[in-house]
């Protein structure tokens, strides 16, 4: 599992005004395996561009995880700390 607040890179999502109803950030959720902020996404993004990346696993079997993030998007309407405001208390997905 990867983190939705990347290292080096960063999840534009998480400041991003449509974060809680957008399709695309919906699938960034499912495949970092986190809570949905929500069920049922009603808002389709325009060109989510997802960065993929692979990375080797700190454990004693060699592995490799896979990190999702939306670095770039048609839709992106600034919003700061939006996801936050949605999950005060969570912590940080990682
Ligand atoms: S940046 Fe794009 S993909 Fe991310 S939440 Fe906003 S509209 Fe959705």
């Amino acid at each position: 599992m990867g983190a939705l607040l990347g290292r080096g890179g960063m999840c534009i999502c998480v400041d991003c005004h449509w974060v809680e109803r957008c399709q695309a950030y919906h699938a960034v959720e499912r495949q970092h395996g986190v809570a949905h902020l929500t069920m049922r996404p009603d808002f389709s993004p325009r060109q989510p561009r997802i960065h993929v990346q692979v990375l080797d696993l700190d454990d004693a079997v060699a592995s490799v995880g896979v990190e999702w993030d939306v670095r770039a998007c048609s839709d992106f309407r600034p919003d700061p700390g939006r996801w936050r405001r949605w999950c005060p208390d969570g912590p940080l997905p990682t």
